[in-house]
């Protein structure tokens, strides 16, 4: 188990799906749409079939306006279990250690890379809450565990006002669990791929927070927040 593939859902953010101007069920329509034609043209006996089926999806999802037309959309991310997306070419379902040499970005890229959230020394405290966080799919998962920023900023205000991340999680755990929520209440989806980065700001780090999940001053979080900000831990 990893934060990519955690015990009943995935993240697939980083291989770029999101980037694709979809919305839920269109997204998962199109994992679907990919993860059959990949079983019927690919056999991994005829490695050519690989690569044909990559060329193949690269020309129909060409016609699917990209957000940020400079972030590639990797056609092998599809459903590799159950309701988990993942890559379809990994070494573990091709039993080949090279196969991801079929995609753009080749082995080295697909294997090495991390995204900030996956770097975090703590992120098991925060994985444990997924039942908690009541995500149901991938969808949701993605978004939240790819959403470093979102997560960066979290911590970072209740670092400044004493907290660190196991005092959170015992103090505020309620208020922790929403804030990563909040997006989907607001119904934006903030992080496409992991790989964006905060602009440089000279805001503070309750407005920034309060910016990035488009919060109201007239909103009772935000007046938990202040709360918060105003009387930091005692010896801070
Ligand atoms: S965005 Fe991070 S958690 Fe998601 S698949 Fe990529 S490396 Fe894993
Ligand atoms: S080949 Fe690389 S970019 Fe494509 S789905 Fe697999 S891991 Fe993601």
């Amino acid at each position: 188990m990893s934060l990519c593939q955690s015990k009943n859902t995935s993240c697939g953010a980083c291989c770029g799906i999101f980037n694709l101007d979809l919305n839920k069920e269109e997204i998962n329509d199109l994992l679907n749409l990919r993860t059959s034609q990949f079983k019927s043209d690919v056999d991994f006996k005829n490695k050519w079939t690989i690569a044909e089926y990559r060329k193949k999806r690269e020309i129909e999802e060409s016609y699917v306006l990209r957000k940020d037309d400079t972030t590639y959309v990797c056609p092998f991310l599809g459903f590799i279990e159950n309701k988990k997306i993942g890559c379809m070419i990994h070494p573990s379902i091709t039993g080949d250690p090279l196969s991801q040499n079929f995609s753009f970005y080749g082995s080295s890229i697909c294997q090495g890379y991390e995204c900030k959230n996956k770097e975090r020394k703590d992120i098991d405290l925060i994985e444990n809450l997924i039942e908690e966080l009541k995500i149901d799919s991938y969808y949701e998962y993605s978004n939240i565990f790819s959403d470093h920023i979102t997560l960066s900023l979290i911590l970072e205000f209740f670092n400044s006002c004493g907290y660190d991340i196991k005092k959170v999680l015992f103090e505020e755990k309620d208020l922790f669990l929403e804030l990563l929520n909040y997006k989907f209440k607001k119904g934006i989806l903030l992080n496409q791929t992991s790989f964006e980065f905060e602009e440089a700001t000279e805001l503070s780090i309750l407005d920034r927070l309060l910016f990035r999940l488009s919060i109201d001053l007239k909103e009772d979080i935000y007046k938990r927040l202040l709360e918060i900000s105003k009387n930091p831990l005692r010896g801070f």
